[in-house]
């Protein structure tokens, strides 16, 4: 079973929209687990404090090491064998196939940070992996975290009513999905490629490659190199 633990200052926003729906059922079902841990447990004094100033000064707060560490160790011991990820826009783009090798993976602890962002020192002393999930940034990593599980579980075995249903889909063959239509056969004056409606199995599927490979080519051909 795919185990999730996700470390954060605001619990409640787990499962979430991962509660509904495909994932939701999955979850239902016990497919994949998903497990909070509250930081603050492990903040220190009266005010359970997760943060502090920045050395060197500057704007903003940074989480401490020593808090996440204990929180961290908490979650998941040493032998642990799940990927412990933290979620930061400065870390490797998550994609499809890392999604897919996670997916048939143990599971995954998931530090989500708020503020700044984190002291340095427990990136390294714990071994996190930085990941973030695209060019922008967000206001914490419990939204990235639940981008990055949206992906996995719809991969993990049994989730997905049709296997195929995973295969042909944008980025698995490295190109973009063709364009899809369904009834009615006419709307608004638009119609559907007369291919799609022919029956002939080997035209369809040339069809739909060729129109992959113009709509990558056209809107991402980094994808193509
Ligand atoms: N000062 C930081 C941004 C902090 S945003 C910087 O300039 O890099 C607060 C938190 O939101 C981050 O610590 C991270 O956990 C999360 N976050 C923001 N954008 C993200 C992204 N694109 N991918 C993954 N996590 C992100």
């Amino acid at each position: 079973m795919f185990a999730a633990t996700l470390l954060t200052l605001f619990p409640e926003m787990f499962p979430g929209p991962l509660g509904l729906s495909l994932a939701g059922d999955a979850l239902a079902r016990g497919l994949w687990s998903c497990e909070t841990r509250q930081i603050r447990e492990h903040g220190l004094g009266r005010h359970r404090a997760v943060d502090d100033t920045p050395a060197g000064g500057g704007p903003g707060m940074v989480m401490r090491a020593d808090v996440l560490a204990a929180a961290l160790d908490a979650a998941a011991p040493a032998d642990d064998p799940r990927p412990r990820l933290i979620m930061s826009p400065r870390g490797r783009p998550f994609t499809q196939g890392q999604a897919r090798e996670w997916a048939a993976g143990p599971g995954l602890v998931i530090l989500c940070p708020r503020f700044e962002g984190v002291d340095e020192r427990v990136i390294e002393g714990r071994g996190l992996i930085e990941v973030s999930i695209g060019d922008y940034v967000l206001s914490g990593g419990e939204t990235a975290a639940l981008v990055i599980l949206d992906a996995c579980v719809r991969l993990i075995p049994g989730v997905m009513g049709k296997i195929e249903s995973g295969d042909s889909e944008s980025f698995e063959s490295g190109l973009l999905e063709y364009p899809q239509y369904t009834r009615p056969r006419e709307w608004e004056g638009r119609t559907i490629p007369e291919t799609l409606l022919s029956g002939d199995h080997a035209k369809i599927a040339r069809w739909r490659r060729e129109q992959a490979e113009a709509i990558t080519r056209e809107r991402r051909p980094d994808l193509l190199d």
